[in-house]
């Protein structure tokens, strides 16, 4: 293969990845809830850890599930329990959502954010990185 046709597969190739991998280096990796369900309750074991993984307030993040899934949640020791069964993938997908929203810079999509009280009621993600800022609700 002479250099040319590599460099057009090179190319064929970069232009084939997602457009968010390119030009943010290391790809921030989603975190993951691990749970059980026990009767007619889920678990999560790794709550602490995902939102320290986050950096954002445990109680932020219980509110946000508890009223996306329409489900009370409680902290019961270093878990937290949602009150009914729930499958992973639709809490994950929640939590998924959440890092979209409130972690995420809308700019440069790097996770090195703070969240901080703006006006009207609005959150205000702010950049580390870029210095950016978006309004959430
Ligand atoms: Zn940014």
């Amino acid at each position: 293969m002479t250099d040319s046709n590599y460099d057009k597969l090179l190319d064929s190739l970069y232009a084939k990845l997602p457009a968010k991998a390119v030009g943010t280096g290391e790809r921030f990796e989603y975190p993951k809830f691990e749970c059980f369900t026990e009767g007619t309750k889920t678990f999560i074991k790794n709550f602490d850890a995902v939102v320290s993984k986050l950096r954002r307030d445990k109680v932020m993040l219980i509110k946000f599930l508890s009223k996306e899934l329409a489900v009370p949640i409680v902290q019961d020791a270093d878990r937290v329990v949602l009150q009914r069964r729930l499958v992973p993938e639709s809490l994950n997908s929640k939590l998924d959502d959440f890092t979209t929203k409130y972690v995420i810079c809308k700019e440069c999509k790097k996770p090195d954010t703070n969240i901080i009280d703006g006006e009207h009621g609005f959150k205000q993600v702010v950049c580390e990185a870029c210095g950016a800022r978006s309004s959430v609700k």
